[in-house]
């Protein structure tokens, strides 16, 4: 007998970090301590997808 995985809605109890789902590629991802500052205006997952999503454009980040 087998047992699935499975993970669905309910997440398991994996620490207390509250998560969000990138924008870019679509995949959760959990908080972490460097964007502890601010995380409301964190929408990505990784550098690389906020690069793809700055080339998207409608960041609202202003351009050096
Ligand atoms: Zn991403």
């Amino acid at each position: 007998m087998s047992r699935k995985h499975v993970n669905k809605g309910t997440s398991p109890r994996k620490g207390d970090l509250p998560t969000k789902d990138c924008v870019v590629c679509g995949r959760p991802f959990a908080w972490r301590a460097k964007w502890a500052r601010d995380w409301d205006q964190i929408t990505t997952c990784s550098d690389r997808c906020r690069g793809e999503r700055r080339r998207k454009g409608s960041t609202g980040e202003p351009a050096p």
